[in-house]
């Protein structure tokens, strides 16, 4: 309506001007040389008019005319592209799917027509691996790695097929490249503690570790490798504290503070892992130093005192009773322990040591003897470092089982099988 109004304004005030031109009359002469031209002044008016508005045009049209192969190329550019797409979206769902053959080709479509960018090269890759063929996807990787904007990416990638072929040295060269681009990234932290463990590099694995990592022996095994004394020391004390219970942790931090001079700090380490998780190791630890076979009797009683009643504590008495020569104590700790659904063969053959002791080479006492012997047989087999894992026993504890590779899972464990009783 607005548009109307002033269009209408415009016509009425072209229309005046016209009317003012004509009654205003005039002449306009043009002389070149011998040539005169003459014309009155509203036609001259309106010939320069008519003359202006075709030279617009002319121009317009030959601007439109030189416009044409830019139109061309824009218009073939915004095809491409659609195509582009389309093809990455087709990739994808094939990808999903799991078609290597058409992801395959609908990545190649899709690079061809949009050219190397993050997304198709990285769609080129999983297609790629997808359809098993490694090195292709190496290379599109390697292109990825390249460019400063997806480089992370490219690592990744290759960091992934590292891994899978187990080429650790590698795997763990282009980690420390994904970090130095993307520091502190949730994924990468959890591959470079996957490939500490790999590599046994415990002390990268343990500063890694979850928090329901086990960090005793992680610290534990970090010890084991490292070079500087304190550092070892301050990392057997971590993982003492990690787990008291743990045994071989308690008796690396005695160990090492006995050397360091600290002997009352050593048994006080051995007692406060006794009373968490009673270990033979640790009751040899802490008699180790005394060589009177009643002065051992009264150090195994102050190191049991607070749980004497445990299947541990009462076979530890029982042997440096039995040595010391006092049968009647040693009988009282193996009868009640074989009593008591705790007893494993090494009570069984305590007893049948003790009847020898005490009754000698007789009739009673072969007979007792042989009669423990039986127990000892049907009983369930001591403790042994176990892999929970693969169930391999190990002489020692390890970081890791040799049998299964399994890390942290070398457990201090009775044998699984209901024992027979006697
Ligand atoms: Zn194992």
């Amino acid at each position: 309506m607005r548009h109307a109004l002033l269009l209408l304004a415009a016509l009425a005030a072209v229309t005046a001007l016209a009317f003012r031109l004509a009654s205003t009359g005039g002449m306009v002469e043009i002389e070149v040389g011998e040539t005169w031209v003459g014309l009155s002044f509203p036609v001259a008016v309106v010939g320069l008019a008519l003359g202006f508005l075709a030279l617009h045009a002319a121009l317009n049209g030959l601007a439109w005319l030189a416009g044409i192969p830019a139109r061309r190329r824009a218009a073939r550019a915004a095809r491409r592209r659609a195509e582009g797409d389309m093809a990455v979206t087709r990739a994808l769902v094939a990808l999903a799917a799991g078609t290597p053959d058409s992801a395959r080709l609908e990545a190649r479509r899709a690079r061809a027509l949009l050219g190397d960018t993050p997304q198709t090269l990285l769609l080129a890759a999983e297609a790629e691996r997808l359809a098993g063929r490694e090195e292709g996807a190496s290379l599109a990787f390697k292109a990825l790695a390249e460019r400063p904007d997806a480089r992370f990416l490219g690592l990744r990638g290759l960091l992934r097929q590292a891994m899978q072929r187990e080429d650790w040295a590698a795997a763990r060269r282009l980690a420390e490249e994904a970090e130095a681009v993307q520091p502190g990234a949730a994924w990468l932290r959890e591959e470079r503690r996957v490939l500490a463990l790999r590599m046994r590099d415990w002390r990268e694995a343990l500063a890694l570790a979850p928090v329901d990592a086990p960090r005793a022996a992680l610290s534990l095994a970090a010890a084991g490798q490292e070079t500087d004394a304190a550092r070892a020391a301050e990392l057997e004390k971590q993982a003492f504290i990690a787990d008291p219970g743990f045994a071989p942790a308690a008796l690396a931090h005695a160990r090492r503070l006995a050397e360091g001079g600290s002997a009352r700090r050593a048994r006080a380490v051995l007692e406060q892992a006794w009373l968490a998780a009673p270990h033979p190791d640790l009751g040899q630890a802490w008699i180790a130093g005394v060589a009177d076979p009643l002065a051992r009797v009264k150090a195994v009683e102050d190191l049991i005192h607070r749980n004497p009643d445990h299947p541990e504590s009462r076979l530890l008495m029982a042997r440096v009773a039995l040595d010391a020569g006092l049968t009647g104590r040693a009988r009282t700790e193996l009868e009640a322990l074989a009593g008591s659904a705790a007893a494993d063969r090494r009570a069984f053959l305590l007893l049948a040591e003790l009847e020898e002791v005490e009754h000698g080479d007789t009739a009673e006492g072969r007979a007792a003897q042989a009669r423990w012997l039986r127990a000892a047989a049907n009983a369930q087999g001591a403790p042994r470092w176990r892999c929970a894992a693969c169930g391999a026993e190990h002489a020692a504890w390890k970081p890791d089982c040799a049998a299964c590779g399994a890390v942290g899972r070398i457990i201090w464990s009775a044998p699984g099988a209901v024992p027979a009783r006697a």
